[in-house]
């Protein structure tokens, strides 16, 4: 198949538009065209090669990388659906000449970034207008001089703080600069694995050569649908479904049995 042809990217699932579950189904289902190396986690043995993935040069500097991901929850609660956020960061071996053009390329984030991480949730919104509540009692204190509306005044500012606080921390991801076309010669996914698997994440990259090197360099930790422990962990997924299937069924005949019991007496 053509480079034409490549279907798969990374960064266009990572806007909240896929689960986890899918997002696995997805890594799984690209080609080999995608340029996809499967890595499981094993902490402090990844290697990449000592070259630039962007050009090719002796890799002699190292850009950090940091990527955001949003993962779209299903929420059957009455708080609905939600994404949660998460940030993946490695540093990756690249040429001093393409760390200094991603320098240059890179776009810092637009001076209403703070406004939009606020508003991003409903609870931010709200923290903001008890704070402007709270700027009410102050105003009140400095015109009539007095301590009490000033103590008052204390009270909804700190709610609004208390409420604001997790909306801040939850869209930090909101402050990163936009991927250049420098590191996106590298994309990577966050920690995937279905039930019963264990840790594994996805790396994307532009240049095949690269990508085969990097397979290379970490042959000791591929993941492969195909070997015998994911085979492994889908036969246990099909009993667990099984299982809870039969748990259903088991509940159904008892309810029953008990709406039969009552009606008869
Ligand atoms: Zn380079």
């Amino acid at each position: 198949m053509s480079q034409a042809a490549r279907q798969f990217s990374i960064r266009a699932l990572a806007n909240g538009v896929t689960t986890h579950e899918g997002l696995c189904n997805a890594v799984l289902a690209a080609g080999p065209e995608d340029n996809l190396v499967l890595l499981r986690y094993e902490e402090g043995k990844l290697h990449f090669p000592p070259l630039c993935p962007n050009c090719g040069q002796v890799a002699d500097s190292r850009l950090k990388i940091e990527r955001p991901f949003l993962i779209h929850i299903y929420n059957s609660g009455d708080s609905g659906n939600y994404t949660e956020p998460s940030i993946d960061v490695l540093e990756v071996p690249f040429c001093a000449t393409c760390v200094g053009r991603r320098g240059a390329e890179q776009i810092a984030p637009g001076p209403l970034t703070s406004v939009k991480r606020i508003f991003s949730e409903a609870e931010g919104v709200a923290g903001l207008v008890v704070i402007g509540i709270s700027g009410l009692f102050f105003w009140s204190a400095l015109g009539s001089l007095s301590l009490f509306p000033l103590v008052l005044g204390c009270f909804p500012l700190m709610i609004g703080i208390w409420l604001i606080r997790p909306v801040w921390k939850k869209s930090y991801y909101m402050r990163l600069p936009q991927p250049t076309n420098v590191d996106m010669a590298v994309d990577f996914t966050p920690y995937l694995g279905l039930a019963h698997e264990p840790r594994w994440r996805a790396f994307q990259f532009r240049s095949r050569g690269y990508m085969e090197q990097f397979r290379s360099a970490n042959a000791g930790q591929l993941w492969s649908p195909q070997s015998a422990e994911a085979k492994s962990a889908a036969e246990m997924r099909v009993k667990d479904e099984v299982k809870s299937n039969r748990l259903a069924w088991v509940l159904g005949a008892a309810l029953l049995l008990w709406i039969f019991w009552v009606e008869r007496c």
